[in-house]
């Protein structure tokens, strides 16, 4: 049987936390399947000493692709080299994150290689019996989860969403082989040359990586009350979240949405403001380390789960909290 692969993210050099996200997926994976965990890298400038992170954080193996030419992420050289790769090694699995790149370089790779993907999963298992990878993932609007299986082709390819796993610490005992692969040059797409990169807009929202969270919905009651959100989340240095219903009312623009049709996030704080935490919201919000819900029905599910729960009107509650905050940035 083939090994289990997770790709490995870089950017400018800097193994992305994502990385350490799939390994730990393909880690219980490879250990059900009796098989080894290789992390594949392609990328530029990549010390060491993170290639031995990844090792740290599950890999037995990391196939190191690195070169100059493939400093910026190009989907037809990236791909031929994945390519390459799995069929000289023949993996079982071959995992990557639902990024921007990830999504572009794996249905590319599955087609060039005559397999099925699924993408988006959120849940990743092994069947017994057949070995199968059940692929699980929102269907239909998400109004039910599918499982869905590729028995008769190989590798099995998926994506997962960002956030939706917690990396596994870095464990100094583990050993592993970290084998640097020369770049082939009959690999290199010489369609494309990346000529520069569009700095990002004013309306890139970086709410999978950020540490605080501030999220505002339907209780805020109209759009100018979103100021509220706004208020508190810079002064806690946040970025603001929303559900589905206060983007749905136009308050507040798609990429803030956070939950199964929106975004997954894993920040340390996440600040639920008029939010009643519906299913669908929690999906987005599970991961968070700590929950803090302000709503003023007692009754509010978000309130429930929440590891602080302040049961007030939000128009009274945040304003305060802002002042509060204030005073103490002030008083430092
Ligand atoms: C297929 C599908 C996908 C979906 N995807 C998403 C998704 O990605 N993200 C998402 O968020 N939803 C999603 N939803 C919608 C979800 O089911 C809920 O409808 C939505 O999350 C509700 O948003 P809300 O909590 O802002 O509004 P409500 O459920 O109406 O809750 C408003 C809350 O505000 C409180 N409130 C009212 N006034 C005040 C006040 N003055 N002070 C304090 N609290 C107050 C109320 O007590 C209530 O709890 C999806 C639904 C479906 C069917």
């Amino acid at each position: 049987m083939g090994d289990v692969w997770t790709m490995a993210e870089q950017y400018k050099g800097q193994l992305k936390n994502v990385s350490f996200e799939l390994l730990a997926r393909g880690r219980s994976l490879a250990n059900k399947l009796g098989t080894k965990l290789v992390a594949v890298l392609i990328g530029w400038n990549v010390s060491p000493a993170d290639m031995r992170e990844l090792i740290l954080r599950g890999a037995d193996e990391v196939y190191s692709v690195q070169d100059e030419g493939l400093k910026e992420f190009t989907c037809g050289t990236y791909a031929a080299i994945l390519l390459d790769l799995i069929r000289e090694h023949k993996p079982e699995i071959v995992l990557a994150a639902a990024t921007t790149s990830g999504r572009t370089l794996m249905p590319y790779t599955a087609v060039l290689a005559g397999t099925g993907l699924t993408a988006d999963c959120t849940a990743l298992d092994i069947e017994e019996g057949t070995g199968n990878l059940l692929q699980t993932r929102p269907a239909i609007g998400g109004n039910i989860m599918a499982t869905i299986k590729t028995p008769d082709h190989r590798p099995q390819m998926a994506t997962i969403r960002p956030k939706s796993t917690r990396p596994l610490d870095a464990d100094p005992r583990r050993t592993g082989v970290i084998k640097n692969i020369a770049l082939k040059d009959s690999l290199i797409d010489e369609r494309v040359s990346v000529l520069g990169l569009r700095k990002e807009g004013s309306d890139f929202v970086n709410l999978e990586e950020a540490d605080v969270v501030v999220a505002g919905g339907r209780g805020l009651k109209k759009q100018e009350n979103f100021r509220l959100i706004k208020e508190l989340a810079e002064s806690l240095g946040a970025v603001v979240g929303a559900s589905r219903d206060a983007v749905d009312r136009g308050w507040i623009s798609y990429p803030h949405q956070i939950g199964l049709s929106g975004k997954t996030i894993s920040p340390k704080v996440y600040i639920g403001i008029g939010i009643s935490g519906a299913i669908q919201h929690l999906a987005g919000i599970k991961t968070s380390e700590t929950i803090v819900a302000i709503n003023n029905d007692p009754e509010a599910n978000l309130l429930k789960i929440a590891d602080f729960a302040i049961l007030g009107d939000a128009f009274q509650v945040v304003p305060e909290l802002i002042k509060i905050i204030r005073q103490k940035k002030g008083a430092k």
